[in-house]
Parts: structure tokens; sequence; C-alpha cells
């Protein structure tokens, strides 16, 4: 009997799993691919808040860059890369908002060096810019490195059984609670408010002998020079999908697209590529994560007491699945939001600290009832 199982060893599964080793719990990580097999295998992975005027998303992913920067430092030195990150604005609306953005930023801004802007485009050039300390962490060997004090088993997970104190798994394992953290994958608990949509992403590993001192944002992100090579990413393909789609990926054209947003920023001279990553984004139609407990639509629906046309729903009224929580629909920015996540997941699967309502996943529910 373990203390935690996690289905999913994307960043997500991987973070809550460390947080539970760290206090000497008994986790189990089952994934069906291999550590960073999905999504996160395939990311940058930029460590970078969100750059716009206003909002909760710009809110959380602050608190969490702030967070994650730390975290990764402090637990996983070897695994990032601290490098100034110079982003540009794409047109003079996003430029409006860096304005905004550097007037209000509690984050130390740098001055970009002359010999830096005199590499980049003319257009990039004359564009509106702010540079901050940033990161980059290498995302498969950070998920292998969070997941290490867990049992790792390769398994698809099908069955989910909640049984006298204990969720069966298969009827293979057996866990006293259950994370599920599965990214854009096909869903394990039909619940109809849980609704997910997979963005496909393409990015590359190039060599190139032009160097580069800054990790460079606009059109797409292009990393610093490290062993060599440069990152340059991602696509956000909504067309494709692997689990749909009839057509295969065309890789070539993906290649195509990246090479040439890089270019309208930074000239990358004798390129070949080293490497292809690909992978699914998992985004909520909010924009904002799923952390926390899973509401039972069909046993809430049935409550009679529960009031579920108001305006202000209370969710601490909705039936949940006993000891079962999500971690889920962190978009573009699962390297960010996850260290953050996961500890706000596990305060409250261990000491019962309250998750904000505007990343539970019970907001879901409130609006697909109300409408019904
Ligand atoms: C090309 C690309 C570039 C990106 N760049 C960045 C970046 O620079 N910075 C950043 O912060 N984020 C970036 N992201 C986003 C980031 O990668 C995602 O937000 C993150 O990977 C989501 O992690 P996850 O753990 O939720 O999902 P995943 O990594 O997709 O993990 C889900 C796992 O669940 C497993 N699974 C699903 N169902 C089952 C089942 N039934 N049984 C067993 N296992 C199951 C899958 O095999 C998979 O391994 C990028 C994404 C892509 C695709």
């Amino acid at each position: 009997m373990y203390d935690i199982a996690i289905v999913g060893a994307g960043i997500n599964g991987c973070s809550v799993a460390y947080e539970f080793t760290q206090v000497g719990k008994k986790v189990l990580l089952l994934d069906m691919q291999k550590v960073a097999g999905g999504g996160s295998g395939a990311a940058g992975a930029f460590i970078s808040p969100k750059f716009s005027k206003a909002g909760e998303l710009k809110e959380l992913l602050h608190h969490a860059f702030v967070y994650s920067m730390e975290y990764y430092n402090t637990h996983f030195p070897h695994l990032i890369q601290n490098k100034p990150l110079l982003h540009i604005a794409q047109n003079e609306k996003d430029a409006q908002s860096l304005r905004v953005y550097k007037q209000n930023s509690s984050l130390k801004l740098l001055t970009p060096p002359n010999s830096l802007l005199k590499k980049l485009s003319l257009k990039a050039q004359n564009q509106e810019n702010i540079s901050i300390n940033a990161g980059l962490v290498h995302a498969e060997l950070l998920c292998q490195a969070m997941a290490k004090g867990a049992t790792i088993r390769t398994h698809e997970v099908k069955n989910l059984i909640y049984e006298e104190e204990y969720w069966l798994i298969d009827e293979l394992y057996s866990a006293k609670e259950l994370v599920l953290a599965t990214g854009a994958y096909k869903k394990l608990m039909p619940e109809p408010y849980i609704q997910l949509r997979g963005v496909w992403g393409h990015r590359i590993d190039v060599s190139t002998t032009t160097p580069n001192s800054h990790s460079l944002h606009q059109f797409v992100s292009i990393s610093a020079t490290h062993e060599g090579k440069i990152a340059i990413g991602a696509t956000h393909n909504l067309e494709y999908h692997p689990q749909t789609s009839k057509e295969p990926y065309n890789v070539q054209n993906g290649r195509e697209e990246l090479l040439n947003k890089a270019s309208q920023t930074l000239k990358l001279d004798n390129i070949k590529i080293e490497k292809d990553y690909m992978g699914l984004r998992s985004g909520s139609f909010d924009y904002m994560p799923l952390v926390g407990k899973l509401v039972m639509s069909k046993e809430t629906l049935q409550n009679k007491n529960i009031r579920l046309k108001t305006k202000k729903p209370n969710y601490e009224e909705y039936d949940y699945y006993p000891h079962l929580t999500m971690i889920n629909g962190s978009g573009g920015y699962g390297f960010v939001l996850a260290p953050y996540l996961a500890k706000l997941l596990t305060e409250h699967i261990l000491q019962g600290k309250a998750i904000s309502d505007r990343i539970s996943p019970a907001r879901f529910f409130a609006r697909y009832a109300k409408k019904l």
C-alpha cells in the first residue's frame, strides 16, 4: 500500500512526487510512457513570467516564477541555467503591455548590452523590450531527478476504484491518496465538466556559429548558447493532435516555421538542426490551471440541497471524490507553475489548506451545472 499514487510522470506529477518523498511518504508514480515522455519532455524549458498588463494568470505566474527560480536553484542547481532574458514586443499592442508591465513590475529590470541589441534584426532593435534574470531548466533530467525517490512503474492506468479507505488502481496497486497529473491525454475520470485542450508544440535544438548570451523571446524563444547549441521553440499548432489527426505531423513545416520566426529576431549562421522535440501542452478554457479536488458531478447534481444556479456558488457544498485530486492545465508554463502548484496541492492534501477557487477544478463544475 502506497501513501500516494500519482498518475502521470510529467513535470506536474514529478513535482508532486518530489514534495511527498521529501516528507518521507511512500510514493508510486505511474506513467504509460516514461518519465517526461509526454509534453514535459518536449519543453524548452524556459522559466519566465507572463509579460502582460494585468490579470489573474499574470499574477499567478509572477508568484510561480519567483518561487520556481528560487526552488530550482536551491533543489536542482545543476539542472538550471540562470540566464538574462530579453523579451521583445511582437507588435505595438504588445509594446504597450510591456510599458505598463515595466512600470508596475517588482522584478529587477536589467539593461540589455548594446553588443546584444546590435546583433538583433533591425525590426527587433526598434521594438520595446524588457530584460530580467530568468532561467532555463533541463526538462527531462529535472523530471527524472524529482521522481527519483518514488517507485516508478510503466503502466497505462485504466480503472480506478475507491474501496474502504484506499484507491485500487487496475487491481494492481493501492494507495491512500490519488493524484491525476495526466496532461492533455484521455481523461481518467469521465467527468463532463473537465475539458482540457491539447496544443501541439514543436521545438528544435540547433548548432550555429552565432554565439548568443541571452534568452530571447519574441515570435519564438531562442535560448542562450549552451554546450554549443541553441534551443528554439515552440510552435502552437491547433490543427494537429497525435490521438485524433488523420495525417501525420509535418516535421519539415514545423522546422521551417521555427527557423523563420527565429530569424525575425536574430540571424543565426550555419544552422544545423540537431534534434526535434514535440509534445502536447494541456490548457484549460480560462487559461488558469486546475489544481485540487474533483467534484462528483452525478452525486452533486442529485443533491437537492445544493444551490447550482446561484451567482456565487459555494464549492464546499459539492460532493467530491474521496482522497483524489488533480493537477493539470498549465498550458505553456508547466515548468514555471509546477513547483508552486505542487506545493499548494501538497499542503492541501497533508494539512487541509484551502486551494484558491480560481484554480479549483470545481469552478468548471459550477459553470457546467449552471448551464444545465
Ligand atoms: C514544445 C513545447 C515547449 C514548451 N516550452 C515550455 C517552456 O519553455 N516553459 C514552460 O514552463 N513550459 C513549456 N511547455 C509547457 C510544458 O511542457 C507543459 O505545461 C507541461 O509539460 C505539462 O506537464 P504535465 O505534467 O501536466 O503533462 P505531461 O508532461 O504531458 O505529462 C502527463 C503524463 O501523463 C501520462 N499519462 C496520461 N494518461 C495516463 C494514463 N492513463 N496512465 C498512465 N500515464 C498516463 C502521459 O504519458 C504523460 O507522461 C512547452 C510544451 C511544449 C509541448
